[in-house]
Protein backbone atom coordinates (compact mmCIF):
# COMPACT_ATOMS: atom_id res chain seq x y z
CA UNK A 1 0.00 0.00 0.00
CA UNK A 2 0.97 3.81 0.18
CA UNK A 3 1.96 5.36 3.18
CA UNK A 4 3.71 8.47 4.00
CA UNK A 5 6.88 7.87 5.76
CA UNK A 6 8.22 9.95 8.37
CA UNK A 7 12.08 9.51 7.55
CA UNK A 8 13.29 12.22 9.70
CA UNK A 9 12.52 15.41 10.95
CA UNK A 10 10.85 17.57 7.58
CA UNK A 11 11.60 13.85 5.61
CA UNK A 12 7.92 12.81 5.12
CA UNK A 13 7.45 11.21 1.57
CA UNK A 14 4.63 8.95 0.06
CA UNK A 15 6.38 5.36 -0.35
CA UNK A 16 4.94 1.51 -0.98
CA UNK A 17 5.45 -0.07 1.84
CA UNK A 18 3.96 -3.81 2.92
CA UNK A 19 0.35 -3.94 3.80
CA UNK A 20 0.06 -3.83 7.69
CA UNK A 21 -0.91 -7.44 8.71
CA UNK A 22 -3.78 -8.24 11.14
CA UNK A 23 -2.95 -9.94 14.78
CA UNK A 24 -4.97 -11.85 17.03
CA UNK A 25 -7.94 -9.34 17.87
CA UNK A 26 -6.77 -6.76 15.33
CA UNK A 27 -9.18 -4.63 12.82
CA UNK A 28 -7.47 -3.40 9.72
CA UNK A 29 -9.06 -0.18 8.44
CA UNK A 30 -9.38 1.35 5.05
CA UNK A 31 -8.69 4.90 5.93
CA UNK A 32 -11.51 6.80 4.52
CA UNK A 33 -10.56 10.23 6.17
CA UNK A 34 -7.48 11.59 8.42
CA UNK A 35 -7.46 15.02 9.23
CA UNK A 36 -3.95 16.82 9.73
CA UNK A 37 -3.70 18.18 13.19
CA UNK A 38 -1.09 21.23 14.53
CA UNK A 39 0.49 18.37 16.51
CA UNK A 40 0.95 16.66 13.49
CA UNK A 41 2.79 19.75 11.80
CA UNK A 42 5.10 19.60 15.28
CA UNK A 43 6.20 16.66 14.59
CA UNK A 44 7.05 16.69 10.81
CA UNK A 45 8.80 19.45 12.09
CA UNK A 46 11.02 18.09 14.36
CA UNK A 47 9.27 20.64 17.17
CA UNK A 48 7.49 17.31 18.81
CA UNK A 49 10.00 14.08 19.09
CA UNK A 50 8.06 12.45 22.46
CA UNK A 51 6.92 9.37 21.18
CA UNK A 52 7.65 9.90 17.72
CA UNK A 53 9.68 6.85 15.92
CA UNK A 54 11.40 7.27 12.52
CA UNK A 55 10.44 5.38 10.15
CA UNK A 56 6.55 5.98 11.19
CA UNK A 57 3.67 6.72 9.81
CA UNK A 58 1.60 9.33 11.76
CA UNK A 59 -1.50 10.56 11.35
CA UNK A 60 -4.10 10.03 14.66
CA UNK A 61 -7.27 11.67 13.62
CA UNK A 62 -9.17 9.73 11.43
CA UNK A 63 -12.16 7.27 10.61
CA UNK A 64 -12.63 4.35 7.69
CA UNK A 65 -14.32 1.51 6.57
CA UNK A 66 -13.58 -2.17 8.19
CA UNK A 67 -11.44 -4.28 6.24
CA UNK A 68 -10.50 -7.05 7.99
CA UNK A 69 -11.93 -8.21 11.77
CA UNK A 70 -11.61 -11.10 13.53
CA UNK A 71 -14.24 -14.16 13.20
CA UNK A 72 -16.88 -13.77 15.96
CA UNK A 73 -15.77 -10.74 17.25
CA UNK A 74 -17.17 -7.22 18.17
CA UNK A 75 -17.05 -6.05 14.41
CA UNK A 76 -17.42 -6.97 10.38
CA UNK A 77 -15.75 -5.65 7.39
CA UNK A 78 -17.83 -3.20 5.77
CA UNK A 79 -18.71 -0.96 9.10
CA UNK A 80 -17.84 2.67 9.11
CA UNK A 81 -15.89 3.32 12.03
CA UNK A 82 -13.92 6.15 13.95
CA UNK A 83 -11.42 5.42 16.64
CA UNK A 84 -10.17 6.57 19.68
CA UNK A 85 -6.00 6.94 19.15
CA UNK A 86 -5.46 7.28 22.63
CA UNK A 87 -4.70 3.77 24.51
CA UNK A 88 -4.42 3.20 27.94
CA UNK A 89 -2.92 1.12 29.59
CA UNK A 90 -5.86 0.73 32.71
CA UNK A 91 -3.20 -0.37 35.38
CA UNK A 92 -0.61 2.77 36.23
CA UNK A 93 -1.31 4.90 38.83
CA UNK A 94 -2.87 7.65 36.69
CA UNK A 95 -5.18 5.04 35.09
CA UNK A 96 -6.01 3.87 38.33
CA UNK A 97 -6.83 7.65 39.31
CA UNK A 98 -8.94 7.79 36.72
CA UNK A 99 -6.55 9.95 34.44
CA UNK A 100 -6.35 7.75 31.71
CA UNK A 101 -5.36 10.29 29.07
CA UNK A 102 -1.79 10.91 31.36
CA UNK A 103 -1.17 6.86 31.44
CA UNK A 104 2.29 6.40 32.09
CA UNK A 105 1.95 3.61 29.56
CA UNK A 106 -0.18 5.74 26.71
CA UNK A 107 0.22 4.21 23.04
CA UNK A 108 -1.54 6.34 20.70
CA UNK A 109 -2.15 5.48 17.27
CA UNK A 110 -0.16 7.99 14.87
CA UNK A 111 2.47 7.92 17.54
CA UNK A 112 4.20 4.75 18.93
CA UNK A 113 1.29 2.42 16.81
CA UNK A 114 1.67 3.59 13.30
CA UNK A 115 -0.91 5.79 12.14
CA UNK A 116 -3.73 7.46 9.43
CA UNK A 117 -1.64 8.94 6.89
CA UNK A 118 -1.85 5.61 4.58
CA UNK A 119 -4.42 3.41 2.66
CA UNK A 120 -4.59 0.93 5.75
CA UNK A 121 -4.21 0.98 9.07
CA UNK A 122 -4.21 -1.47 11.95
CA UNK A 123 -6.41 -1.10 14.82
CA UNK A 124 -4.18 -3.02 17.52
CA UNK A 125 -6.56 -5.72 19.84
CA UNK A 126 -5.94 -3.68 22.69
CA UNK A 127 -7.57 -0.36 21.28
CA UNK A 128 -10.50 -2.57 19.79
CA UNK A 129 -11.10 -3.97 24.01
CA UNK A 130 -10.87 -0.91 25.39
CA UNK A 131 -13.85 0.26 23.80
CA UNK A 132 -11.55 2.77 21.59
CA UNK A 133 -13.21 1.79 18.08
CA UNK A 134 -16.93 3.50 17.72
CA UNK A 135 -19.38 2.48 14.96
CA UNK A 136 -20.91 6.21 13.44
CA UNK A 137 -24.00 6.60 11.56
CA UNK A 138 -24.67 6.15 7.95
CA UNK A 139 -24.89 9.92 7.72
CA UNK A 140 -21.98 11.00 9.02
CA UNK A 141 -19.15 12.23 6.82
CA UNK A 142 -16.04 10.84 7.53
CA UNK A 143 -14.31 13.66 7.67
CA UNK A 144 -16.38 15.14 10.44
CA UNK A 145 -15.94 11.71 12.69
CA UNK A 146 -11.89 12.16 12.17
CA UNK A 147 -12.47 15.75 14.45
CA UNK A 148 -13.68 13.50 17.49
CA UNK A 149 -10.51 13.51 18.68
CA UNK A 150 -9.33 17.24 18.52
CA UNK A 151 -12.61 17.92 19.89
CA UNK A 152 -12.21 15.20 22.59
CA UNK A 153 -9.03 17.22 23.42
CA UNK A 154 -11.16 20.09 23.80
CA UNK A 155 -13.64 18.40 26.09
CA UNK A 156 -10.47 17.69 28.09
CA UNK A 157 -9.54 21.02 28.19
CA UNK A 158 -12.43 22.59 29.22
CA UNK A 159 -13.49 20.20 31.93
CA UNK A 160 -10.31 21.68 33.29
CA UNK A 161 -11.73 25.07 33.78
CA UNK A 162 -15.03 24.22 34.12
CA UNK A 163 -17.00 26.32 31.61
CA UNK A 164 -20.37 27.35 33.29
CA UNK A 165 -23.53 28.64 32.33
CA UNK A 166 -23.45 32.83 31.98
CA UNK A 167 -19.13 32.50 32.17
CA UNK A 168 -17.36 34.79 30.48
CA UNK A 169 -14.53 32.59 27.91
CA UNK A 170 -11.82 34.37 26.26
CA UNK A 171 -9.34 32.28 23.82
CA UNK A 172 -6.61 33.16 22.38
CA UNK A 173 -5.98 31.57 18.99
CA UNK A 174 -8.81 30.71 16.43
CA UNK A 175 -7.47 27.59 14.47
CA UNK A 176 -9.16 24.41 14.34
CA UNK A 177 -8.41 24.10 18.05
CA UNK A 178 -10.00 28.01 19.27
CA UNK A 179 -12.64 27.27 16.98
CA UNK A 180 -13.37 24.40 18.79
CA UNK A 181 -13.15 25.74 21.84
CA UNK A 182 -15.77 28.54 21.08
CA UNK A 183 -18.52 26.29 19.88
CA UNK A 184 -18.36 23.81 23.33
CA UNK A 185 -18.23 26.91 25.44
CA UNK A 186 -21.26 28.45 23.78
CA UNK A 187 -22.94 25.09 24.00
CA UNK A 188 -21.87 25.23 27.88
CA UNK A 189 -23.73 28.55 28.18
CA UNK A 190 -21.02 30.85 28.33
CA UNK A 191 -22.42 34.06 28.40
CA UNK A 192 -19.66 36.12 26.31
CA UNK A 193 -16.81 34.12 24.39
CA UNK A 194 -13.98 36.64 23.17
CA UNK A 195 -11.84 35.34 20.55
CA UNK A 196 -8.25 37.63 20.10
CA UNK A 197 -6.50 35.87 16.51
CA UNK A 198 -4.53 37.91 14.19
CA UNK A 199 -5.78 36.52 10.85
CA UNK A 200 -8.97 38.37 9.63
CA UNK A 201 -9.62 34.83 8.15
CA UNK A 202 -10.02 32.99 11.36
CA UNK A 203 -11.09 36.50 12.85
CA UNK A 204 -14.51 35.53 10.52
CA UNK A 205 -14.24 32.03 11.28
CA UNK A 206 -14.54 32.62 15.08
CA UNK A 207 -17.63 34.80 15.06
CA UNK A 208 -18.88 32.39 12.40
CA UNK A 209 -18.47 29.81 14.94
CA UNK A 210 -19.99 31.79 17.25
CA UNK A 211 -17.34 34.15 19.36
CA UNK A 212 -18.63 37.41 20.49
CA UNK A 213 -16.02 39.67 19.80
CA UNK A 214 -13.23 38.84 17.56
CA UNK A 215 -10.11 40.75 18.70
CA UNK A 216 -7.17 41.67 16.10
CA UNK A 217 -4.33 42.03 19.11
CA UNK A 218 -2.08 43.59 16.74
CA UNK A 219 -3.94 46.52 15.84
CA UNK A 220 -6.72 46.46 19.72
CA UNK A 221 -6.17 46.43 23.46
CA UNK A 222 -7.28 43.19 24.03
CA UNK A 223 -7.39 43.56 27.99
CA UNK A 224 -9.47 46.72 27.00
CA UNK A 225 -11.89 45.10 24.85
CA UNK A 226 -11.94 42.07 27.74
CA UNK A 227 -12.43 44.53 30.91
CA UNK A 228 -15.15 46.32 28.78
CA UNK A 229 -17.42 42.82 28.55
CA UNK A 230 -16.52 41.68 31.98
CA UNK A 231 -17.95 44.78 34.02
CA UNK A 232 -14.08 45.76 34.52
CA UNK A 233 -13.28 42.70 36.14
CA UNK A 234 -11.61 40.15 33.63
CA UNK A 235 -12.75 36.72 32.23
CA UNK A 236 -13.59 33.65 34.28
CA UNK A 237 -12.28 31.93 31.72
CA UNK A 238 -8.98 32.37 29.70
CA UNK A 239 -7.68 28.75 27.03
CA UNK A 240 -4.45 29.80 25.40
CA UNK A 241 -5.28 27.47 21.98
CA UNK A 242 -1.68 28.75 20.28
CA UNK A 243 1.11 27.39 21.20
CA UNK A 244 3.06 30.89 21.40
CA UNK A 245 4.85 30.95 25.14
CA UNK A 246 4.23 34.64 25.77
CA UNK A 247 0.32 33.82 25.80
CA UNK A 248 0.91 31.89 29.56
CA UNK A 249 1.57 35.56 30.56
CA UNK A 250 -0.81 37.20 28.55
CA UNK A 251 -3.43 34.72 29.67
CA UNK A 252 -2.90 36.37 33.60
CA UNK A 253 -3.33 39.73 32.43
CA UNK A 254 -6.61 38.55 31.12
CA UNK A 255 -8.29 36.96 33.41
CA UNK A 256 -10.43 38.02 36.44
CA UNK A 257 -9.42 37.57 40.00
CA UNK A 258 -10.01 33.45 41.10
CA UNK A 259 -10.48 33.30 37.13
CA UNK A 260 -8.92 30.16 35.67
CA UNK A 261 -6.65 29.56 32.89
CA UNK A 262 -5.94 26.53 30.85
CA UNK A 263 -2.83 26.22 28.72
CA UNK A 264 -4.34 23.43 25.50
CA UNK A 265 -1.95 24.63 23.17
CA UNK A 266 1.02 22.04 23.14
CA UNK A 267 4.48 24.38 23.14
CA UNK A 268 7.63 23.08 20.93
CA UNK A 269 10.64 21.31 22.49
CA UNK A 270 12.83 23.36 25.03
CA UNK A 271 9.90 26.17 25.01
CA UNK A 272 9.64 28.59 28.37
CA UNK A 273 7.92 31.66 29.59
CA UNK A 274 8.29 34.21 32.07
CA UNK A 275 5.29 34.44 33.49
CA UNK A 276 3.98 36.78 36.30
CA UNK A 277 3.90 34.79 39.45
CA UNK A 278 2.69 37.55 41.82
CA UNK A 279 -0.38 37.94 39.60
CA UNK A 280 -1.06 34.06 40.26
CA UNK A 281 -0.28 34.27 44.13
CA UNK A 282 -2.34 37.35 44.88
CA UNK A 283 -4.87 37.36 42.39
CA UNK A 284 -5.05 33.31 42.83
CA UNK A 285 -5.87 32.76 39.47
CA UNK A 286 -5.89 28.81 38.74
CA UNK A 287 -3.35 27.72 36.14
CA UNK A 288 -4.44 24.25 34.30
CA UNK A 289 -2.79 22.21 31.73
CA UNK A 290 -4.54 19.60 29.23
CA UNK A 291 -2.31 16.95 27.20
CA UNK A 292 -5.18 14.26 24.77
CA UNK A 293 -8.35 13.11 26.00
CA UNK A 294 -9.38 9.72 27.91
CA UNK A 295 -12.14 7.57 26.17
CA UNK A 296 -14.94 9.32 27.77
CA UNK A 297 -14.11 12.59 25.96
CA UNK A 298 -14.01 10.94 23.23
CA UNK A 299 -17.21 9.58 23.43
CA UNK A 300 -19.07 12.38 24.31
CA UNK A 301 -17.00 14.52 20.78
CA UNK A 302 -18.46 11.81 19.00
CA UNK A 303 -21.84 11.96 20.47
CA UNK A 304 -21.94 15.59 20.19
CA UNK A 305 -20.72 15.41 16.92
CA UNK A 306 -23.24 12.68 15.28
CA UNK A 307 -26.12 14.62 16.70
CA UNK A 308 -25.30 18.15 15.19
CA UNK A 309 -24.90 19.79 18.66
CA UNK A 310 -21.92 20.46 17.56
CA UNK A 311 -21.57 21.42 14.05
CA UNK A 312 -18.29 20.68 12.06
CA UNK A 313 -19.53 20.87 8.92
CA UNK A 314 -17.73 24.02 8.25
CA UNK A 315 -14.48 23.02 9.61
CA UNK A 316 -13.00 20.95 6.67
CA UNK A 317 -12.17 24.09 3.99
CA UNK A 318 -9.34 21.74 2.00
CA UNK A 319 -9.51 17.99 0.56
CA UNK A 320 -6.62 15.70 -0.67
CA UNK A 321 -6.24 12.96 -1.64
CA UNK A 322 -3.36 10.54 -0.45
CA UNK A 323 -1.34 11.25 -3.47
CA UNK A 324 -1.34 14.70 -2.37
CA UNK A 325 0.03 14.55 1.00
CA UNK A 326 2.82 16.61 0.69
CA UNK A 327 0.45 19.30 -0.41
CA UNK A 328 -1.73 18.97 2.34
CA UNK A 329 0.65 19.18 4.97
CA UNK A 330 1.82 22.29 3.43
CA UNK A 331 -1.45 23.64 3.27
CA UNK A 332 -2.33 22.85 6.80
CA UNK A 333 0.98 24.69 7.86
CA UNK A 334 0.26 27.84 5.81
CA UNK A 335 -2.63 28.41 7.89
CA UNK A 336 -4.91 29.61 5.42
CA UNK A 337 -6.84 26.27 6.06
CA UNK A 338 -8.72 25.48 8.71
CA UNK A 339 -8.93 22.17 8.99
CA UNK A 340 -7.27 19.65 5.93
CA UNK A 341 -8.60 16.35 5.24
CA UNK A 342 -6.88 13.50 3.28
CA UNK A 343 -9.54 11.90 2.13
CA UNK A 344 -10.04 8.05 0.19
ZN1 LIG B 1 -4.80 15.97 16.98
ZN1 LIG C 1 -2.03 3.71 32.55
Amino acid sequence: MKAGLLRAPNTLVLEDVPDPERGPGDLILKVRAATVCGTDIRIYRGRKTAGVRYPSVIGHEFSGEIAEAPEGGPFRAGQRVCVDPAIPCGHCPYCKLGHEHICENLTAIGYEVDGAFAEYIRIPARAVESGNVHVIPDDLPFEQAALAEPFACVINGQERVGVSAGESVVVLGAGPIGLLHVKLARLSGARSVIVSEPSPGRRRAALDAGADIAVDPAAEDLAEIVRGATRGVGADVVIVAIGVPALADAALGLVRRRGRVNLFAGFSVGDSAKIDINAIHYREILVTGSFGLGRVHFERALDLIASRRIDVEPFVTHRFGLAGLGEALATAEGGSAIKVAILS
